[in-house]
């Protein structure tokens, strides 16, 4: 089945740097490709185009965050990670989540991933 894309904007003309909280202009745009909850039986793929923006203080680049869509160099969106994560709370075996993952969601997370999101999400709750 083919995938849905919904093109998806975060982008902003200025952006707090994340390291001294100067107001940095856009730089420019990038785009990255996440997948999301499946949506009338079809797989979803979110295009999310993001602003990139240079803080004049510290001398850097950084990319407008967008973690309310998708963690940061993570495949799939925030959505599926929650649901995923949520499943493995609920005692699923990491074979079964995904099973159940690409049959209500139709989204293939392989299990490695499946481990590494339960980490990520549990470093979160410790902080
Ligand atoms: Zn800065």
């Amino acid at each position: 089945m083919e995938a849905l894309v919904k093109p998806v904007n975060h982008i902003f003309k200025t952006v707090a740097c994340p390291k001294c909280s100067t107001l940095s202009k856009r730089n420019s745009l990038r785009t990255r490709r996440v997948r999301d909850i499946g949506e009338r039986n079809r797989p979803l793929i979110l295009e999310v185009t993001y602003s990139v923006h240079r803080c004049k203080h510290c001398n850097r680049f950084f990319n407008n965050p967008h973690p309310h869509i998708a963690p940061p160099s993570c495949r799939y969106t925030t959505r599926v990670v929650r649901h995923a994560v949520e499943m493995r709370k609920r005692g699923l075996s990491l074979e079964k989540t995904r099973w159940e993952m690409r049959r209500l969601y139709f989204v293939d997370i392989p299990e490695s991933t499946l481990h590494d999101m339960q980490a990520m999400e549990e470093s979160k709750w410790t902080i």
